[in-house]
């Protein structure tokens, strides 16, 4: 006897008059008048049981016994609903099983929560996650998931890609994050390292004569928890040998493109649009701005030259945003809150009515040459941020993209893909000041560049891109360094003595001394490109079991203490103090 013969959700009208055997859920039970109705779910969808006391005692007998979530095996015929009994909503609507045979295979305790219920916490359902699993939801957001990484494997390996298996286990990696450490029993007191990503080992792999590598690689980074951020997450990771900038981009496109298509979304048109970085970060103030709106900043520094106004006289630069609203006093209140967050001291602004005039404190220490360049349309507020240029950036970009969401500027129906290149190669370390990578060591300065690595760092612009989806970062990748010489002295403006080198990327230099091709890559967050697809805001609603932003696993509780002797025999003695 097998268990089922048919999906729940597959049961249609061409199947009136035969037996069927079903195996799922109870969704629900109703009792109507003697009748006993079940929904009865499985990864197909629902249908609707009808047990019949009269006709099948010893079935109605168990029926009434059942259960929310019991597992039930049912076997009757397939009936046409009465037709005001048809439920349009239902892809089984018009058909209904009679039961003859109703098996009870497992029972279930009381739920902690009901599958159709709305806003359940999230630490509940993630305890409980074989059940949340089970809702519309979570079944859609899965099967979307492997859909999408169904497609982009076939698009890899159309593109003459191959799949190579790298280690987890391994030494530092430097993308930025801290490392997850596993240690080692025969080796007390010393560590592997999780890898934050395959990085060294595919570029090993081009050196290794592979010329096409991809992995839908698991990377481990220790960072606190986001929406878009988990301690484990998955990229697609990919490595060509040989390669312009354009053959890389063109192969993201491709795996973007299709994986659109296989989702059945309309997919953003190729090749996607290009910016610099130079240009991002002057207009929108960030590196990855959400192109679904405008907004954008404009320059004041000439204008406000030997302004009266001191804060932006003295200022090295002065930039300003209009945006379509006349703000009250309260809602600029909040505003300055926001900028102060990015970096801002003060917010200045000016606000025209919707007659025009404009209100605000620093419009009688203006001149009429200032008042001329920033008269904006009524019913709107220029703000201003004046200063160094990163904080300019960094307090309007954050402003942008904080009215964008607060006003909804955005065009929900648009998508926004777009790559920013020539990024800087280097960026001062904001706690030790010393020169530290912008994306990760490996990458190449822009031809034209090479010289500046060492002589003047903060001006080599670099082979470094990244690709954006409406002001997420998808993912980031870079023509590499493939010549040991230009590697090492990356590292010696990095501040790294030649012995650090030679511990921690030794094994790296030598093999870049041994027929190192040109190679370059990229790595696309899936989970975040996942979760964007299915349109949930959090990365969490398409991971299985993900962890909460403690850092805990809510379903296992882990991570959880050793015991002694476990400890002992790894070598470890732990100081933390318990609280
Ligand atoms: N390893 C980089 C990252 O994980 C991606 C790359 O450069 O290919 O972001």
């Amino acid at each position: 006897m097998s268990w089922r013969d048919l999906g729940a959700g597959e049961v249609r009208p061409g199947h009136v008059g035969e037996s069927h055997t079903l195996a799922g859920w109870v969704a629900r039970r109703r009792d109507h008048g003697g009748l006993i109705f079940i929904d009865l779910r499985d990864h197909t969808g629902i249908v609707q049981l009808v047990v019949n006391p009269e006709q099948a005692p010893d079935a109605a007998a168990q029926a009434h016994e059942i259960r929310n979530e019991f597992v039930l095996q049912v076997e009757g015929e397939v009936v046409a609903r009465a037709p005001d009994a048809v439920n349009p909503n239902l892809p089984t609507g018009e058909v209904e099983l009679r039961v003859e045979t109703l098996r009870t295979v497992s029972r279930s305790t009381p739920l902690p929560f009901q599958l159709d219920e709305e806003n359940v916490d999230e630490n509940l359902r993630l305890r409980y996650r074989w059940l949340d699993l089970r809702t519309p939801r979570m079944q859609r957001n899965l099967q979307l998931s492997h859909t999408v990484v169904a497609q982009i494997r076939r698009t890899m390996e159309e593109q003459g890609f191959i799949d190579v298996w790298t280690p987890s286990m391994t030494k530092g990696t430097p993308e930025g994050a801290r490392d997850f450490v596993v240690p080692v029993r025969l080796q007390p007191g010393r560590f592997f390292a999780l890898a934050q990503s395959p990085q060294v080992f595919k570029q090993l792999c081009m050196i290794g004569g592979l010329d096409r590598y991809y992995q839908i690689a698991t990377c481990w980074r220790d960072e606190d928890l986001r929406a878009d951020r988990q301690f484990e997450f998955r990229q697609l990771d990919l490595e060509l040998a040989f390669p312009t900038r354009e053959d890389v981009l063109e192969v993201l496109e491709r795996a973007v493109v299709a994986s659109f298509e296989a989702v059945g979304q309309v997919p953003p048109s190729r090749p996607f649009p290009r910016f610099s970085y130079d240009d991002v970060m002057e207009r929108y103030g960030t590196d990855k701005p959400d192109l679904r709106f405008g907004l954008e900043i404009n320059d004041a520094t000439e204008v406000t030259r030997g302004s009266e106004f001191g804060v932006f006289g003295n200022a090295p630069m002065v930039r300003l945003l209009v945006v379509p609203k006349a703000f009250s006093r309260a809602e600029l209140e909040r505003l300055e809150e926001v900028a102060k967050e990015w970096g801002a001291k003060g917010l200045a602004y000016l606000v025209f009515g919707e007659d025009g005039e404009v209100r605000s404190p620093i419009a009688k220490f203006l001149s009429e040459l200032e008042l001329a360049s920033f008269r904006a349309d009524p019913g709107s507020t220029v703000l201003f941020a004046a200063g160094e240029q990163v904080t300019v950036e960094r307090v309007l970009g954050g402003l942008r993209a904080h009215l964008g969401r607060e006003l909804e500027l955005a065009d929900e129906s648009r998508q926004s893909l777009l790559w920013v290149l020539d990024f800087p190669l280097f960026q001062r370390d904001e706690e030790t000041g010393k020169w530290t990578f912008m994306h990760h060591p490996f990458t190449a300065p822009l031809p034209g560049s090479e010289e500046l690595v060492e002589r003047d760092p903060g001006a080599a612009l670099s082979q470094h891109y990244d690709l954006i989806w409406n002001g997420w970062e998808l993912g980031s990748g870079s023509i590499r360094i493939h010549d040991s010489e230009l590697q090492a002295a990356v590292f010696r403006t990095m501040g790294m003595s030649h012995e650090e080198v030679s511990a921690k990327f030794g094994y790296l230099l030598e093999a870049l001394r041994m027929g190192a091709p040109p190679h370059g890559g990229f790595a696309m967050g899936l989970d975040r490109f996942i979760a964007l697809l299915a349109g949930e805001p959090n990365i969490r609603e398409i991971i299985p079991f993900p962890k909460v932003s403690s850092g805990s696993d809510p379903l296992t509780g882990a991570p959880t203490e050793l015991p002694p002797e476990q400890l002992a025999e790894l070598g470890i003695a732990v100081i933390v103090e318990k609280d």
